[in-house]
């Protein structure tokens, strides 16, 4: 009995201190937790009432078609309740802290950003989809550069060595962008899953091009052996995010160290060779590590729409132009060198 009696005492004070843990300063607000318990059993906010809140739970849908009986369906339903209900307490929270002149707050670890159509973070979206863009056209302009612009070897195939891996990054920068535009849309698990994913493959993947590159790895076999920690670590870490645990903190450290490593490795690259566009690389690790301080110092959003995330996303874009307009000043110079050495 007494041990039952501590069980459930340690199980309370557990569970308590998870609940406190879990809660940022807005969602452990006492007057917006009411107002989401009210929301949810009523399906109204004030004067705004939501759809999704009406449960077929009396009489009136059992006999309506049959996916509207459908448990999926349901649970969807729930869940869209859930979140306008817990969205429009935030926005009238929100409004009543600013009367009294206080600073926005946190709910549920994110700033109360303003949705556009049911755009969660639509700023972030926008730049996100610029940024794809941004790729998308320094990949093409790179990929005919290569085959139109640039003499070919017998086999039709480019001189420059780095082709391939250049067009793999540019896939899987296109990837990274277009889960990040998706996620913040709509953030529920599959697509936070989906985006960082996509960004710790991209971060992994421009860690191996950086070493490949600036160390000049040609042979097919070193290649291979330099690459293989690296993708078997990417590999694990990305495992381990989506079917064990989605460890902010622990992914946190692991993309900012291989950002940082890469960073560095261009840095020293920039510094010793004699490339005819190495300014532009030192721009690109300039404003890059600039803009990497935009992620530590998260501010709120400005208008409920522009935060530091969203800014870090916008600062990526014009460096995205400059980066592929070295990558193609990179495939002219070695093509140029090889072409001279064949003479
Ligand atoms: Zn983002």
């Amino acid at each position: 009995m007494m041990i039952d009696r501590y069980s459930i005492a340690l199980f309370l004070v557990l569970s308590f201190l998870v609940g406190v843990l879990d809660a940022s300063a807005g969602d452990s607000d006492l007057r917006y937790r009411a107002c989401v318990a009210q929301c949810e059993k009523t399906g109204c906010v004030g004067e705004r009432c939501f759809p999704h809140c009406k449960f077929p739970s009396d009489r009136v849908a059992i006999e309506g078609p049959w996916y509207m009986q459908e448990p999926l369906y349901l649970k969807w339903k729930q869940w869209d309740c859930h979140s306008d209900c817990r969205y429009n307490c935030m926005i009238d929270r929100e409004k009543e802290r600013e009367a009294l002149g206080d600073g926005p707050v946190k709910y549920h670890g994110k700033w109360p950003f303003r949705r556009v159509f049911g755009i969660q973070e639509p700023a972030s979206v926008a730049f996100s989809a610029l940024n794809l863009a941004m790729h998308f056209h320094g990949w093409l302009s790179f990929f005919i550069l290569l085959y139109y612009n640039l003499p070919l070897k017998q086999d039709k195939k480019a001189y420059y060595e780095f082709a391939s891996l250049w067009h793999i990054y540019g896939l899987l920068s296109m990837n990274s962008w277009f889960w990040s535009a998706v996620f913040h849309s709509r953030d529920v698990d599959l697509t936070e899953k989906l985006d960082y994913s996509s960004a710790v493959a991209l971060l992994g993947y421009s860690l191996i091009l950086a070493i490949l590159r600036s160390f000049n790895v040609r042979d097919e076999a070193a290649r291979v052996m330099v690459a293989a920690p690296f993708l078997a670590f990417v590999t694990t870490h990305i495992l381990y995010l989506n079917f064990y645990t989605l460890d902010y903190g622990w992914n946190m450290k692991v993309c900012v160290v291989m950002g940082v490593a890469q960073l560095l490795i261009w840095t020293i690259w920039a510094g010793m060779t004699r490339h005819p566009s190495r300014w532009k690389l030192w721009v690109v690790v300039i404003g890059g590590s600039l803009a990497m301080l935009l992620e530590i110092y998260d501010f709120p959003p400005y208008q409920g729409f522009f935060d530091a995330h969203a800014l870090w996303h916008a600062t990526t874009i014009p460096l995205t132009c400059l980066w592929w307009s070295f990558i193609r000043d990179d495939a002219k110079f070695r093509t140029s060198n090889l072409l001279k050495k064949a003479k």
